[in-house]
């Protein structure tokens, strides 16, 4: 089973960490620090106060409501809403439903379902049960840009632009005999006695008893850990059509030494600048560059393109309809596009157990693993395709629209390879695959900005002895302000 770890309720809802302090006045949403719980403030103080408020009264049998989160169409702030549900049955599955007139007026919502984190290398939901459900309008022939979403984000910037009205929703599904899981909330009192559920306990047969195995799908309330997930979800959600006003972010990248190599002008740490629509905001985060509360998105980008068709052999044409069609470009061969800062920032550390998963029992085990980045290899190591030889060059930038200079791009990339990697290696050394990892908490706690900014000065200190004169440069935590502007009048001079 690839959900290891601390349950995700005792997360902190910012980062893998215990979530030790819990909001005052919500009494939901969780945190392991102060840092953390200031990173989450921008959302958060928009629904805080709102989030007790009470479930409305069901006076009818069989009804009952679930909290969703609206974003209306327009640049007013999302709210919670109360969404009236009620079951109805299919053949195999009873399901719960809802009008959705009521917030798409005129046509049927599309759905779009999420369960993973970008932004912190993580899943959103606690095991394959659970989903997030967007339902969404999205047409951008007919729906006005919604400027709440992007707002929403952590820094104004997404993965292009949002139509319409959305409507967030916490869906649970898995079998409805034993055993059987109960909510969150307990099914209204009120409830139509034939739909009662009652965790595989039913005294009398009822008409389901024929019609094989049972399946359920409700809702649950959405909460303050859901509400961090959807703003996250629309800085890397990507959605095609329609632009905003694009916001240069300015970015870096890692060239690989292959690509260096085939182009002598480039140098292994350089800027890039991109556009808030760019794809580079449809992409996976590092994590620990999360938990240093300097959450950054990368992107593969291969420094030559495939040859063209006519040029290659059979053997050639198959690899790349396997998908390793750059390695076979002419140019490419004998070159090292091994790039291990990129896999150093892909280090997983989600997985409390060492070594990869055990073989796939189940169709639930393997959508599991579609769904994850984590658990594929292990607490530590670069998950999926960031382990192999061919990283290449990267594209970096930070999800929270602030600057990346290239130079912090290094530090982040020096302090995990020269701070964080023994203590990975200390950590998991001697165990066998499949065990926990014992220090694993104690290691997340040390990866902390008081301790990066340390490194950072100790780099500051040896780069200015080497004359590279790093001496006034300001930490990655300083960039709003001043620095930003800055850096943005210089990256639009040199545009022009
Ligand atoms: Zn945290
Ligand atoms: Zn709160």
């Amino acid at each position: 089973m690839a959900a290891q770890g601390l349950d995700l309720k005792e997360t902190c809802i910012m980062c893998p960490r215990r979530g030790t302090k819990v909001c005052l006045t919500c009494k939901d949403a969780r945190y392991c620090s102060k840092e953390c719980q200031k990173s989450d403030w921008k959302n958060h103080k928009i629904l805080c106060a709102s989030f007790k408020d009470p479930r409305p009264e069901s006076t009818k049998p069989g009804l009952d409501f679930r909290r969703g989160l609206l974003f209306r169409c327009g640049n007013e702030p999302p709210l919670f809403v109360w969404v009236e549900t009620w079951r109805a049955k299919d053949v195999g599955l009873t399901f719960e439903t809802f009008d959705d007139k009521v917030y798409f007026p005129g046509f049927r919502p599309e759905r779009i379902f999420a369960e993973h984190n970008n932004i912190q290398a993580r899943d959103m939901v606690a095991d394959e049960h659970e989903k997030l459900i967007f339902y969404c309008s999205d047409d951008n022939t007919r729906d006005s840009p919604n400027l709440a979403i992007k707002r929403f984000t952590r820094g104004d910037t997404c993965g292009r632009c949002f139509q319409g009205p959305w409507l967030l929703m916490h869906q649970w599904s898995g079998p409805l005999t034993p055993p059987m899981k109960l909510g969150r909330q307990h099914i209204a009192d009120d409830y139509d006695e034939s739909l009662e559920l009652d965790g595989g306990n039913r005294e009398e047969e009822d008409e389901w008893e024929d019609e094989g195995d049972q399946n359920l799908e409700e809702y649950r309330d959405v909460d303050m850990r859901d509400v961090r997930s959807a703003a996250d979800f629309f800085t890397t959600e990507y959605r095609g059509g329609g632009t905003m006003d694009q916001n240069a972010v300015i970015g870096a990248a890692i060239n690989s030494p292959g690509a260096i190599a085939l182009d002598n002008t480039k140098s292994k740490w350089s800027y890039s600048v991109f556009r808030d629509s760019d794809e580079i905001f449809h992409c996976e985060g590092s994590g620990i560059a999360n938990l240093l509360g300097i959450p950054v998105l990368l992107r593969q980008v291969s420094s030559t393109s495939a040859p063209e068709l006519g040029e290659l052999s059979f053997q050639e044409f198959s690899d790349i309809l396997d998908g390793r069609g750059c390695a076979r470009a002419p140019e490419r061969i004998g070159q090292d596009f091994r790039n291990p800062e990129a896999a150093n920032l892909m280090r997983d550390m989600v997985s409390t157990t060492v070594g990869a998963l055990p073989s796939i029992g189940s169709y639930a085990d393997m959508a599991m693993l579609e769904k994850v980045h984590i658990g594929q290899n292990g607490f530590g190591t670069p998950h999926g395709s960031w382990d192999d030889d061919e990283v290449d060059t990267i594209l970096v930038a930070r999800a929270d629209g602030l600057p990346l200079t290239r130079e912090h791009l290094e530090v982040l990339c020096c302090y995990i390879s020269q701070r964080v990697k023994p203590r990975l290696a200390k950590a998991v050394k001697g165990l066998s695959p499949g065990a926990a990892v014992p220090d694993r908490e104690a290691l997340l706690n040390s990866i902390t900005r008081a301790d990066f900014l340390d490194f950072f000065e100790e780099m500051k200190r040896k780069k200015d002895s080497e004359g590279e004169q790093w001496g006034s440069m300001p930490s990655p935590y300083e960039m709003q302000g001043e620095w930003a502007a800055r850096l943005n009048r210089l990256i639009s001079e040199q545009a022009k």
